[in-house]
């Protein structure tokens, strides 16, 4: 199945990458950011944000997702992650997300790239299948 690309992608990867800039990491500097795209067009951020307590560590998607729902935002249509080497979710971002839209496509942003860069598309239901759900979505 081709899964294709959302028109304003590099408006996402912009966002992503902006929001990337502003990630607290100074354990692992390990930078990541991400932009969520709700089904009605805004754009919402995340960045990681460490913590000297390393369990409370939080990534850059579940930030992004507790922002757009504080903010009343709960449909999602995509989400695009950056950082370096292989970006993608870590388990537990990818059961967050699942919450809200198990069809989310998800950009996979190596900001080694240069900005403008295509980043790979997939979709949520690949990289959770079977996923733990107490709601029907
Ligand atoms: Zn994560």
């Amino acid at each position: 199945m081709t899964i294709t690309l959302p028109t304003n992608w590099r408006d996402l990867q912009r966002a992503s990458r902006d929001a990337r800039a502003n990630a607290w990491a100074p354990y692992s500097k390990f930078q990541v950011g991400a932009a969520l795209l709700t089904t009605t067009g805004e754009i919402i951020t995340g960045c990681n944000v460490e913590n000297a307590s390393y369990g409370l560590t939080i990534c850059a998607e579940r930030v992004a997702v507790c922002r757009a729902v504080a903010m009343g935002l709960r449909k999602f249509s995509a989400i695009c992650i950056s950082l370096t080497g292989v970006p993608v979710p870590c388990g537990a971002c990818r059961q967050f997300l699942v919450e809200f839209n198990p069809d989310l496509i998800v950009l996979l942003d190596n900001a080694d790239n240069p900005a403008g860069t295509e980043p790979e598309v997939m979709v949520l239901s690949d990289l959770l299948p079977r996923a733990f759900r107490l709601l029907e979505p």
